[in-house]
């Protein structure tokens, strides 16, 4: 179904240093906030933005003798993702327990999967130009707590903790480190968001912090990379740093960006890159130490003794398979081959669900071409313009389908069609009845045409005279005509009878 995307890879950054060339080496760790009305293991409400403190179980707070019980949709809307990733299901996984101190994190550890995860590999092909993609495996995803929150900036002297947060379900996502540059991981956090709000598993709100990335970034010679894909041998891969909770598509970039010059930097003045976790300051577009290998935590993982081994049944896996919606890739297969749509446009169109639903309702029935021009260029353009989204536009798909039909019936005109679009934007109405009371229908009556020409060629008998001497200034008849008319005159059929008119 997918054949028509054979693409072709593209070339992995080059960054050139002091003395040599340099390829980039990326891996990304996403955390992905699951979207369930429920946390992970209690009941308590996951709804952003509730007074602090207000959405906390016993469970989440860690009151002594509560045991946590596993909400099934947090893990149905997991497997969902794994299959829209292609990914292997696994049907027996566990949960640990990773064990470090913080005080928005009452159990004094995080219920998390990293001996047996529910997700197995997978991959996601990230577009980068038409024709052009990178193929990122997934390694693995696991199902885990979040943590609650600090806040130290509300007091100069005391630090507060909101729990809401505490216990709500979380995706870790984990590529390989098959990312090449930047802008490709920028594109790859970018087609996972696209994918998971396909399919309803997380809304993708990066402000919220409901995705985030942890980027881990490495440099090499060229053909080392290579060498690592045919051999699976890490160590002739750069020494990686990587980079925490990235929010935001434009410093994810900056950061990679950063971060690959340090490295390139260090290793030609003939130092060692250190293996460390860094934070990106975007005030001053730089990374720095958070902490190295050495104070790296030991978790002291253990399978968690409160909760049984996970098992799910093949059945329960296929019936949510059956389920599944179309994803972008096979909805702009679907528009490219089955509609004509040129990749960039039906990848337009894909971007979000709800454009790409609001187009289909507009081209049902109807020239898929045609219809994708009015969508991308009128109603996108003057969506973007004004701010709106699609589900806030004064101007509903069957409204427009109704200017779509005026046009192609030839009842109005391609000039027509665009007043009779600004009058639905601003006033509403029904497109039929609005074109017929204010009069806009195209004239493609030959008797009313004939006459309308007859008059213009009797009143300027001196431009029938050049027009004969000179036929290119016939257009002059035709714009006259077409002025007389309101505009309203079909111009092929006027620049036909001014030629016949004058006998050229
Ligand atoms: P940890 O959990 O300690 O961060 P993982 O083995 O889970 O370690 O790897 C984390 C991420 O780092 C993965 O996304 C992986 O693809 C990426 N990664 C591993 N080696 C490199 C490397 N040399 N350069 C860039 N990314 C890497
Ligand atoms: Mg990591």
């Amino acid at each position: 179904m997918l054949d028509h995307l054979a693409y072709a890879a593209p070339a992995p950054k080059v960054i050139r240093g002091a003395r040599d060339d340099w390829e980039l080496v990326i891996g990304l760790e996403v955390h992905a906030q699951i979207a369930t009305r429920a946390k992970l293991f209690s009941g308590a409400s996951t709804a952003f933005g509730a007074e602090p403190n207000s959405n906390v179980s016993f469970i989440d707070a860690a009151m002594p003798g509560m045991l946590p019980v596993v909400n099934e949709a947090c893990i149905a809307q997991a497997v969902l993702t794994g299959l829209g990733l292609k990914a292997q299901i696994n049907l027996r996984s566990a949960f640990d327990r990773k064990n470090y101190f913080y005080p928005d994190l009452p159990q004094g550890y995080q219920i998390s999967q990293l001996y047996h995860p529910l997700v197995g590999e997978g991959e996601i092909i990230v577009d980068m130009a038409p024709g052009i993609a990178r193929r990122v495996r997934i390694e693995r995803i696991h199902v885990e707590q979040d943590a609650g929150k600090s806040i130290h900036d509300m007091d100069p002297a005391l630090s507060f903790v909101d729990l809401n947060r505490t216990g709500v379900a979380l995706m870790e996502i984990v590529s390989r480190p098959d990312i090449r540059g930047p802008e490709e991981a920028a594109a790859y956090v970018a087609k996972l968001r696209q994918i998971m709000r396909y399919l309803g598993t997380c809304d993708g709100n990066m402000q919220n912090g409901n995705l985030r990335a942890d980027v881990n970034v490495s440099v090499c010679r060229p053909g080392d990379y290579e060498r690592f894909r045919e051999t699976g041998d890490f160590t002739v891969l750069g020494t990686r740093c990587e980079i925490k909770n990235m929010n935001s598509l434009r410093f994810i970039q900056a950061a990679i960006e950063y971060e690959a010059r340090r490295q390139i930097g260090i290793i030609e003045d003939g130092g060692k890159v250190v293996q460390e976790t860094r934070l990106y300051d975007p005030d001053r577009g730089e990374t720095r130490s958070m902490r190295s290998k050495e104070e790296a935590h030991d978790y002291r993982y253990f399978p968690d003794p409160d909760l049984l081994p996970l098992e799910i049944e093949q059945a329960w896996v296929d019936d949510i398979a059956a389920g599944m919606p179309e994803l972008p890739d096979e909805k702009k297969a679907r528009f490219v081959t089955g509609l004509g749509l040129s990749e960039y446009d039906a990848g337009v169109l894909t971007a979000e669900v709800e454009n790409a639903d609001f187009f289909e309702s507009v081209a049902a029935g109807r020239d898929g071409k045609q219809a994708a021009n009015w969508v991308i260029n009128e109603l996108f353009g003057r969506l973007n313009k004004e701010g709106l989204g699609v589900g806030e536009s004064p101007v509903s798909a069957s409204q427009l389908g109704g200017v779509l039909d005026l046009i192609a019936s030839g009842e109005i005109s391609g000039k027509m069609a665009k007043d009779l679009f600004e009058i639905l934007w601003t006033e509403g109405g029904e497109p039929a009845e609005i074109a017929a009371a204010r009069g806009m229908k195209q004239v493609t009556d030959l008797g009313a045409i004939e006459a309308a020409v007859d008059e213009i060629i009797a009143a300027n008998p001196g431009q029938v005279e050049k027009a004969k001497a000179n036929p290119k200034l016939a257009g002059w008849f035709t714009g006259q005509v077409l002025k007389a008319t309101g505009g309203k005159a079909n111009p092929a059929a006027v620049n036909e009878m001014v030629g016949r008119k004058l006998g050229l």
